[in-house]
C-alpha cells in the first residue's frame, strides 16, 4: 500500500485488481497468487490513458513498470518485456500492469 501512495504521486492511478476479484492461483498454473496474499495489485490505466490503447505511449507505461520496481516491487508484468529480472510479459497482461511485492511490509 505504501508502494501504491508512492507511485500515486506521480501518476494518476486506475487499479481494477487488488485482492478479490482475481483468481486464487496464478492464471494457468497451480502457485498461489500474490493478489491471494493480498501482495499484489493490477493497474488498467496510468494517467486517464488505458494501457491497451494504441495511443497510450510506450514510455508512459514502461516508465510506470521501472518505477514500480523502484518502489519496491519484486514482480512486474506488462505488456512488454523490460530488460531486468523483476519484469515478466505474457498474454494476459496486454492490457494491464501487474505489480507484486515479495512481504507484507
Ligand atoms: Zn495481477
Amino acid at each position: 500500500m505504501r508502494a501504491l501512495l508512492d507511485l500515486a504521486r506521480d501518476y494518476e492511478i486506475n487499479v481494477s485488481v487488488v485482492h478479490s476479484g482475481h483468481p486464487y492461483f496464478v492464471f494457468g498454473t497451480h502457485r498461489v497468487s500474490d493478489h491471494t496474499r493480498g501482495r499484489a495489485f493490477d493497474v488498467w490505466a496510468i494517467n486517464g490513458q488505458p494501457i491497451v490503447s494504441r495511443a497510450t505511449p510506450h514510455k508512459l507505461v514502461d516508465g510506470f513498470m521501472r518505477d514500480a520496481v523502484d518502489a519496491g516491487a519484486y514482480n512486474v508484468g506488462g505488456p512488454r518485456l523490460l530488460p531486468g529480472g523483476s519484469f515478466f510479459s505474457d498474454a494476459s497482461h496486454h492490457d494491464h500492469t501487474h505489480i507484486a511485492f515479495d512481504s507484507d511490509s
